[in-house]
């Protein structure tokens, strides 16, 4: 049995089969690097942006999506896909670019578009064109949001540019399309401890946040956050302190909620600390393990929502 809900699950349980998502690389930057909200981006982000695996961004939409799948067929034998804007800010973009861009990549087999954004880059023009597209082409739509943490002074130390309402907002307008949502976070970021990281699980219920990615810290060279942690400006906290944060986090999060990660990654050669040195799987295994020895699931503590205290009166 499975003690939570994970992403292939709900992938499987959606289409009836396997699917996987395809990235997609534009040209594009962030409006926290390029001075429109604050210069030089998130202390933790790199150059690449989160895009490891993606193709050059010079190549285009649909190249980039058949050049791919030809890869994965021949891996995993896959038949659908979903189209994954993922680097930067991907409604970071005009209008008609936004659309030509999501056009391209509704070609056959691809069933869903998965849009990555910013909380402060979500505005209902480019809602509206998703919805028209999802329509016109019969994709789904799902959009990811980082937020990465919840409270507002860690948001400002990460140089985030954005704080809790924006996403909110954000959730807000993007759920009131038939679009689902899901949302990035770093679970042991050093100003966060564990009753924030439940809280944290206890605002994505509220919110009925659809996906979640959970993220491991790594730290990237030639990152600001890099050079604070080389000059020892903060430690991470040990893999038991994170493996014992990500169970607490998957016990108060809703039992429908799929879970795509639960630990970051990143090419060993380009960070100065990830994953504890440990392969992720093996920090994985603990997840598990740890659940599976406090007889734990997802949702066992989800019990807070929808007027708990007059509960004994209905
Ligand atoms: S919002 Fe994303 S792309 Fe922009 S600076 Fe932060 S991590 Fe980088």
């Amino acid at each position: 049995m499975d003690r939570y809900k994970k992403y292939s699950t709900y992938l499987k349980d959606m289409y009836g089969e396997k699917v996987y998502k395809i990235p997609v690389n534009l040209p594009l930057t962030c409006p926290n690097r390029d001075g429109q909200v604050a210069d030089g981006g998130c202390t933790f982000c790199g150059d690449v942006a989160t895009g490891f695996e993606s193709l050059e961004n010079t190549i285009d939409v649909k190249s980039q999506l058949v050049m791919n799948i030809e890869r994965m067929m021949k891996r995993y034998k896959a038949k659908k896909y979903i189209a994954y804007f993922q680097n930067f800010t991907n409604t970071y973009m005009p209008l008609d670019e936004f659309k030509t861009a999501v056009e391209e990549a509704c070609i056959e087999d691809v069933v869903e578009i998965c849009i990555s954004s910013r909380p402060d880059c979500i505005h209902d023009a480019y809602l509206d064109i998703l919805d028209e597209i999802s329509k016109t082409y019969g994709v789904n739509i799902s959009v990811e949001l980082g937020l990465q943490s919840m409270k507002h002074d860690t948001l400002e130390k990460i140089n985030r540019g954005h704080s809790l309402a924006e996403f909110i907002d954000a959730v807000r307008r993007i759920k009131s399309y038939d679009f689902k949502v899901g949302v990035h976070l770093i679970l042991n970021l050093p100003w966060d401890d564990k009753s924030d990281i439940i809280e944290t699980a206890k605002v994505m219920a509220a919110l009925d946040i659809d996906l979640i990615k959970i993220h491991s810290l790594y730290i990237l060279r030639n990152t600001i956050m890099g050079q604070q942690f080389e000059s020892e400006e903060f430690t991470v906290e040990s893999v038991d302190a994170y493996v014992d944060k990500v169970v607490e986090f998957i016990r108060y999060t809703q039992p429908k909620v799929a879970f795509q990660r639960l630990l970051g990654r990143a090419p060993k050669e380009e960070t100065l600390f990830c994953n504890w040195d440990m392969s992720w799987w093996k920090i994985h295994d603990m997840i598990e393990e740890r659940l599976e020895t406090l007889d734990a699931s997802q949702g066992d503590k989800c019990d807070y929502l929808g007027g708990k205290a007059v509960k004994k009166f209905v």
